[in-house]
């Protein structure tokens, strides 16, 4: 017997239809003897439409009430997955987040899970009762309100909710059977990934791949939670269930490095749309401007990603290019403004149609030449890079908005991941 966490994401449970057959999903795990906790995501398309409503009741509005509104979305379906449950014979009571209690930091809207509280849920998972739980929230210290944990937050709360329960396995079920080498959406031929390192996938999922909140994977990193990730849409009663000690092959497991055998070069490529470059004109090329540029924008807590600092030809003075998220660009530009006495620039462009494509491997520690293979392909392809980062297991480039996916398409056939 062994305890499982069991994450339905939004399509998994878009309509009531779809919950009956997540509840097919848990039924399999209960029947085989094994103790359930599910955590489940707003149904699909839900959360979007509060975040429509709370803007438009006011663009600028308090976060406490936007958590307040947007939290609502996974309490249905917890409450409903937890009615068909029950209606097929299963044992199974809804938890909000604060009965829990999954208690989080006080930043509303980007809480981070401080500590959950398992006790109560591990009693009635002993006793045969199945937990619904609402993923994607908690309670903050402050005020006893909740708080939700940044788009995607349901995984960190499968991978809290399972370091909690001591768990077998966290099984994160989507709308696709595993990880792939790039979004399989954009790439066909993208090919399922049977194990990924916690180090790739945390890279992937901060590049981009959403498959996963990045939270979550850091999460499962540091407690080595054994984590999965399974497509709700095979047949309920085609899977095994989870047995103690033996954890079936099938979805992506993302595991310690040392547990994957045939380690390749590269292995996944993502790409994040939701980038913004900036570029600001003529600044004096001398020490302490880099601060007086970048000083501020911490202070506003905005972070910056990927910088270049370019000379101009009168050798005194330099362009500093770098990248914020996109929707931060409003607040960047204001902060720049302000403190353009201080900094003393000539003028600030901006762009929002760029993207940033990265390719990610741990095998690059031990092979040099991935980036040059990159470069020399892009530039093959007429893309001009605007901006590279690097570190041990990754390369990551900025380039057009347009040039996106025949970037995409065109490394992972460098790189050798197209299937067969
Ligand atoms: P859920 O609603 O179940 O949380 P998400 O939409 O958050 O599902 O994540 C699943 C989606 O992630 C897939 O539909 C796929 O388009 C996208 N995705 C992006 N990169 C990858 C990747 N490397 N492997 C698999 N899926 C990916
Ligand atoms: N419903 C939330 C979102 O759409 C959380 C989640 O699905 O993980 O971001
Ligand atoms: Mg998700």
């Amino acid at each position: 017997m062994a305890v499982v966490v069991m994450k339905f994401g939004g399509t998994s449970v878009a309509t009531v239809d779809r919950i009956r057959n997540v509840a097919r999903h848990v039924k399999r795990e209960v029947d085989a003897g094994n103790r359930v906790a599910v955590v489940v995501s707003a149904m699909s398309g839900v959360t979007n439409q509060l975040v429509g409503y709370v803007r438009e009741a006011s663009v600028l509005h308090d976060a406490r009430e936007y958590d307040a509104v947007v939290a609502t979305g996974e309490q249905v379906t917890a409450g409903l997955l937890a009615i068909v449950l029950q209606s097929i014979g299963v044992p199974a009571r809804s938890w909000q987040g604060w009965q829990i209690p999954i208690k989080t930091s006080a930043a509303h809207g980007s809480a981070r899970i401080l500590d959950v509280l398992g006790g109560e849920i591990r009693k009635r998972l002993d006793q045969g009762e199945v937990a619904v739980i609402t993923g994607f929230q908690g309670i903050e210290p402050h005020g006893n309100r909740v708080a939700t944990l940044g788009r995607g937050g349901s995984d960190t709360s499968a991978v809290a909710m399972a370091v909690a329960l001591d768990a077998e396995v966290c099984d994160i079920y989507t709308d696709v059977d595993g990880v792939y080498t790039t979004d399989p959406r954009i790439v066909p031929k993208a090919k399922r990934l049977p194990k990924v390192s916690y180090e790739e996938m945390l890279e992937m999922a901060s590049l981009g791949s959403k498959v996963l909140q990045t939270r979550s994977v850091e999460l499962a990193m540091v407690h080595k939670v054994r984590t999965r990730v399974l497509s709700s849409f095979v047949a309920p009663e085609a899977m095994q269930p989870v047995r103690a000690g033996v954890l079936e092959d099938i979805g992506t497991i993302v595991c310690d490095e040392d547990e994957i055998v045939e380690q390749q070069v590269v292995s996944g490529i993502a790409y994040a749309k939701d980038e913004a470059k900036v570029t600001i004109l003529k600044v004096e090329d001398k020490p302490g401007i880099a601060a007086r540029i970048f000083g501020p924008l911490a202070d506003a807590s905005i972070n910056v990603d990927m910088i270049v600092q370019n000379i101009t030809p009168d050798g005194k003075h330099t362009d500093m290019t770098f990248t914020v998220q996109a929707s931060e660009l409003p607040r960047t530009l204001e902060v720049l403004k302000s403190a353009k006495q201080d900094i003393g620039y000539f003028d600030v462009k901006s762009s929002a149609d760029v993207v940033k494509i990265s390719v990610i491997g741990i095998g690059m520690r031990s092979h040099a030449g991935v980036a040059a293979m990159m470069f020399k392909s892009l530039s093959e392809k007429g893309i001009n890079i605007l901006a590279i980062s690097t570190s041990e297991i990754k390369i990551s480039v900025l380039i057009d908005a347009a040039y996106a996916e025949l970037a995409v398409r065109s490394l992972h056939t460098l790189y050798g991941l197209d299937a067969a």
